[in-house]
């Protein structure tokens, strides 16, 4: 069950739908890519197009904003924890796939965890052990000495 945000805007609140700009920006690039797609001559690269759009309107609609059946805002995305931000950083970098699009709101640009960085290059959690696990060899009595990377699974 989700926690709702304590202060989430009342539907009267001028300022009620801004938490919607980057996720509507998300779903409209998808669209457009998703015309391009229709364009395409060859059957596999139009399957394999539908399908990876298809999943990213699948991960966009986790982290979109939760509106209830009553109509009301929760002010916070589906999936994440009510201090993962808003808009939350899923749907930021999903954006951020379009970062020379004009229409790119300010909400999903700048750093998102930059602690997952090193992570995000590795290609996992695991491949990042492995790299740190053999960049920096362990000496006796460095108790901390692998542990350069400030990656954790709460973020930053
Ligand atoms: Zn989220």
């Amino acid at each position: 069950m989700l926690d709702r945000m304590p202060a989430a805007p009342p539907r009267d609140d001028p300022r009620w739908g801004w938490e919607f700009t980057v996720e509507n920006f998300v779903f409209a690039r998808l669209d457009d890519d998703r015309a391009a797609a229709d364009t395409l001559t060859d059957q596999a690269d139009r399957e394999h197009a539908h399908a990876r759009i298809a999943a990213l309107r699948h991960l966009a609609a986790l982290h979109s904003i939760y509106v209830g059946a009553d109509g009301e805002n929760w002010c916070r995305c589906f999936s994440c924890e009510p201090g993962s931000g808003v808009p939350c950083a899923t749907i930021r970098l999903l954006a951020q796939q379009w970062s020379q699009h004009p229409d790119l709101p300010d909400a999903a640009t700048g750093p998102v965890i930059s602690s997952l960085d090193d992570v995000a290059a590795a290609g996992g959690f695991a491949a990042h052990y492995q790299q740190q696990k053999h960049a920096a060899p362990r000496t006796p009595g460095d108790a901390a000495g692998s542990r350069s990377s400030t990656a954790s699974p709460g973020g930053d």
